[in-house]
């Protein structure tokens, strides 16, 4: 918008010009647009698993708990659905405080490939359960990092744990380090179903999926990535990503050293 007043002479009340006041609040109106939009995403996608667990809940007092197949498959499906709807509030929650808290966060020093080594030792389960093997190739030993642990720990679980998710049993998840001069590189690549070009752009999108059914069906809240985005960011570090369809995807996230 274009706003435009004249100057006028005190004295003689002659115009003498005018004062243009260029405001711009064509971006104002684009966060409201984006605030509006997430909380509008956020009330469907809590309403989702709501809505089916009180289904199913319906279902069973309709005479399915009398049959105890019926009745144990619909219980896990609630519980199935309970579990993803903590999983979002805490993601929800997660977003909130790493928006809110940009800077100022509690760092302490990371030694990143030991924080490597405890990551797989708590997804090794998960990776069994689904015969994917985990690798590593750790190149930073004595490289320390002044971050938030759970931070630093939540960016590189998410990425883990999307390559276990979107990797056919039999498929691997490796995680690279490499100490590049001033950054830390990390690495996290899979060989899963991959993501096609025109998906990539919006890959970082909250609630964005590729496919929504596949996420729900792997208990997918659609954060992870945005979550990811926005700790790389509060690291001031980049993350880039390269995939094929039906071979794998690559992150690459890197971090400078200096995270003063
Ligand atoms: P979700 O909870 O759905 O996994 P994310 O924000 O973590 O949400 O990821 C967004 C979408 O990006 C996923 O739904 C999936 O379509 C795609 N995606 C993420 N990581 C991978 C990967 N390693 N391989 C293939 N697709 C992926």
């Amino acid at each position: 918008k274009i706003y435009s007043s004249p100057i006028v002479h005190q004295v003689t009340h002659k115009k003498l010009g005018f004062v243009v006041i260029i405001n711009d609040i064509t971006e104002v109106r684009k966060l409201e647009k984006i605030r509006s939009d997430f909380v509008a995403n956020v009330s469907h996608e809590l309403r989702t698993p709501l809505t089916s667990i009180r289904g199913f809940i319906e279902t069973l007092r309709e005479g399915a708990i009398d049959n105890v197949e019926e009745r144990d498959k619909f219980l896990e499906i609630i519980e199935f659905e309970a579990e993803r709807l903590t999983r979002l509030i805490n993601d929800i929650l997660t977003l909130s405080e790493i928006e809110n808290l940009k800077e100022g966060f509690v760092k302490e020093d990371i030694a990143i490939d030991d924080e490597v080594n405890e990551i797989f030792y708590i997804m090794e389960k998960t990776a069994n359960d689904k015969s994917i093997k985990l690798i590593k190739d750790l190149n930073c030993s004595g490289v320390v990092i002044k971050t938030s642990k759970d931070r630093l720990r939540q960016m590189i679980i998410n990425l883990v744990d999307n390559g276990i998710k979107y990797t056919p049993e039999g498929g691997y998840v490796k995680v690279t380090t490499i100490d590049r001069k001033g950054d830390v590189v990390i690495e996290v690549k899979d060989s899963g179903i991959g993501i096609s070009k025109e998906n990539i752009p919006r890959l970082f999108e909250r609630f964005y999926r590729v496919d929504k059914g596949r996420s729900r069906k792997l208990g997918g809240t659609g954060l992870g990535l945005a979550i990811v985005k926005h700790i790389v960011e509060s690291m001031k570090g980049s993350i880039s990503v390269e995939s094929e369809v039906g071979k794998g995807t690559k992150f690459t996230i890197v971090l400078p050293k200096d995270q003063k």
